[in-house]
């Protein structure tokens, strides 16, 4: 009776403790701004049983995903155990027997101990030996004290069924690990009265390790055992591409303080592993840039949690550390948790920009992308100045109907470094009879990277100014040579109310060959490997037909360790290819030259985005690896292999 009432007692006052603790976490974000997330139920449920059911993103790195299963299912599998602990003292009369609690139930209790110790000794080796980086600036002594009470939880379980059996006690003919135990400890001799008092030592020792292991969570980063699955239900189902608005009339707005975030935003900070995969994703850490985006999400979480006098941006985060991020996605890919860093850090490069907070460079060309439409400042009459070289005129989609209105992009139009791979796109085009069209000067930066820059103004005016001059033209379908202008007419133009059928020059070229209008030598030509663009591959999904246009055009595809939806970003987007690289230790796009060097024989490094023309060139010029790997576009390399 007194064990009853005992128990009753720290029930309560632990479950209360811990409500209050949670409660006091999640209260800002009752006042927090609003994020439609309530859609889509079975769609969203789904996604939740994938993550934790199949583990898809934890298993990525095999080694912790395994031990991450390990203590996922035991922990589900000893539940059995807790309710067995608490309800046959809480309710006198209570057992599990009935339903198997002195067969199987004792049976997967003993075994899922035993896995869950192992998993907790793997996780223990991989923290203090394996030591990866990703777990640098990771909270070490929070994990200690977690597996100090996990070990205690479980161990002081078999125990008190150890000492049963050597009490005497019926029904555990089923625990062959307690049996083992027992029958290592029958030289002690103990008294069945000495034995009852270890039953009651360790059965007290279990219940108020559980106890202590409630209250601790909701101060732990462990917390994510409970707000993971929430976290994963409410991710956004929106395209990749897509910034969130909180409504489509309404532009999303500034973030200056933690308040501002959305009960999403507070979410994903309080549901954080510190499992360090977006760290060792992110190409701006790896550069060595003061941008970690798992200590983004622990500083917000941190702030949300004592917010004191320190402001959030320019005190808890550093200005740097925002405009250091490319926005390549990388680390909303990695995260298993689908934790989102981007939208978080646009957010608050809007508050930047609304403050003027912004680099000289950045600023000009923000002013260049004001005056001139085009972030180099040109003359808007220069734009089609490409075109000039070509033994045939391109249509103005302006003025004529089209079957294809080509948009361009800036790079591709502009900078001198490729548009002799535009022309090629134009030869190939011309080459298939293909009916297209561009607007010329009417054309203007796509906004893409001003948008994620923070500059949400000028994104409109970009946008809308597209928008108009696009729906002044007759066309069936429009192409794109620039990962981010596909990103942006496809997915963020439809806030707008704008929808296109946009489709990367890659996926136009195969389709140009498939259909016989593009005719290639079948030859055997060597060895090549490619880089995924953020914009095509993990944003759009644009991985496979650069893949088959490589096959086709005769060349071995040798792929880099990180490839498809791990690509590395070659450093330029979200607005950095108009920053200076100031602090960097090592060039995003020298350490994925580097990557690529280390491939066998691998002649030609390919790439379908203008920008990563530039970048990767200039990394093998500066790497000194000219006579080792060659930067070539998609379009040379079927321009190379065409039939005549
Ligand atoms: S988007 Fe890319 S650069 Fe930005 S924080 Fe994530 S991984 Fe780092
Ligand atoms: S944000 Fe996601 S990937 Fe990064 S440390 Fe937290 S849980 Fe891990």
């Amino acid at each position: 009776m007194a064990d009853t009432f005992i128990l009753w007692l720290l029930l309560v006052a632990a479950g209360g403790f811990t409500w209050w603790r949670f409660y006091r976490l999640l209260r800002p974000m009752k006042r927090a701004a609003r994020a439609a997330r309530f859609d889509q139920p079975l769609r969203r449920l789904a996604g939740v049983a994938r993550a934790l059911g199949l583990h898809e993103r934890l298993l990525k790195i095999r080694y912790s995903g395994i031990l991450h299963a390990m203590i996922f299912v035991s922990f589900i599998a000893l539940t059995t155990s807790i309710v067995e602990s608490f309800g046959s003292v809480l309710f006198p009369g209570f057992s599990l027997g009935p339903i198997g609690g002195t067969t199987w139930i004792a049976l997967l209790q003993d075994i899922f101990a035993l896995v869950m110790l192992a998993g907790v000794v793997l996780a223990a080796f991989q923290r203090y030996v394996l030591r990866p980086a990703r777990f640098r600036g990771s909270n070490a002594i929070d994990a200690t004290i977690i597996y100090v009470l996990i070990v205690t939880i479980v161990v002081s379980m078999i125990f008190e069924a150890t000492f049963g059996i050597l009490a005497g006690k019926a029904g555990a003919d089923w625990r062959p690990v307690s049996h083992a135990l027992a029958y290592a400890l029958s030289p002690l001799r103990l008294s069945g009265e000495q034995a009852a008092t270890a039953v009651t030592v360790f059965y007290w020792l279990h219940v108020t390790s559980i106890l202590a292991f409630l209250i601790y969570i909701p101060g732990s980063k462990h917390r994510h055992m409970f707000l993971a699955a929430p976290n994963i239900y409410f991710r956004s189902l929106k395209p990749k591409g897509m910034l969130p608005r909180a409504a489509p009339d309404k532009p999303p707005a500034p973030v200056a303080s933690v308040e501002q975030f959305t009960w999403k935003d507070m979410l994903d900070a309080y549901a954080c592993t510190e499992c360090g995969r977006c760290q060792a994703a992110c190409p701006a850490y790896a550069a060595g840039l003061p941008l970690s985006p798992k200590l983004l999400i622990t500083d917000i979480r941190d702030h949300l949690i004592d917010a004191g006098d320190t402001p959030l941006i320019g005190g808890v985060i550093r200005e740097e550390t925002l405009w250091a991020c490319t926005t390549c996605h990388a680390c909303m890919e990695a995260c298993p948790v689908h934790i989102e860093h981007v939208p978080k850090i646009v957010d608050m490069r809007r508050y930047l920009v609304e403050e003027g907070k912004i680099a000289p460079m950045l600023q000009e060309a923000l002013s260049n992308l004001q005056r001139t439409g085009n972030s180099m400042g040109s003359a808007t009459r220069m734009r089609a100045r490409w075109t000039k070289g070509l033994p045939f005129k391109i249509k103005d989609a302006r003025k004529e109907p089209v079957d294809i209105l080509w948009f361009v992009g800036d790079f591709a139009s502009y900078d001198p470094r490729v548009q002799d791979v535009t022309r090629k796109v134009a030869m190939l085009l011309n080459e298939a009879d293909v009916d297209f069209g561009i607007l010329y000067e009417a054309e203007q930066n796509s906004g893409n990277d001003v948008h994620r820059v923070g500059e949400e103004g000028l994104f409109e005016m970009l946008a809308l100014r597209n928008i108009e001059t696009i729906s002044g033209c007759s066309f069936n379908r429009i192409m794109t040579t620039d990962p981010h202008s596909l990103n942006a007419l496809a997915q963020e133009y439809r806030a707008f109310g704008a929808v296109y059928e946009v489709m990367h020059y890659a996926s136009f070229l195969l389709e140009l060959i498939e259909t016989g209008r593009l005719k290639l030598k079948a030859e055997a030509r060597g060895k090549v490997t490619y880089h995924d663009p953020c914009y095509l591959g993990r944003y759009n999904g644009g991985f496979d037909a650069p893949r088959a246009l490589i096959e086709r055009a005769g060349y071995r595809l040798a792929e880099m360790p990180r490839c498809r939806e791990n690509s590395f970003c070659c450093g330029a987007g979200g607005g950095q290819i108009w920053s200076d690289d100031s602090g960097v230790e090592e060039r995003p796009s020298e350490n994925r030259i580097k990557e690529a060097l280390s491939l066998e024989g691998a002649r030609y490094f390919v790439v379908s985005c203008p920008k990563d023309k530039v970048m990767y060139a200039a990394a093998v010029q500066s790497l000194g690896a000219e006579d080792a790997i060659e930067v070539v576009d998609l379009a040379d390399l079927i321009a190379r292999a065409l039939a005549h």
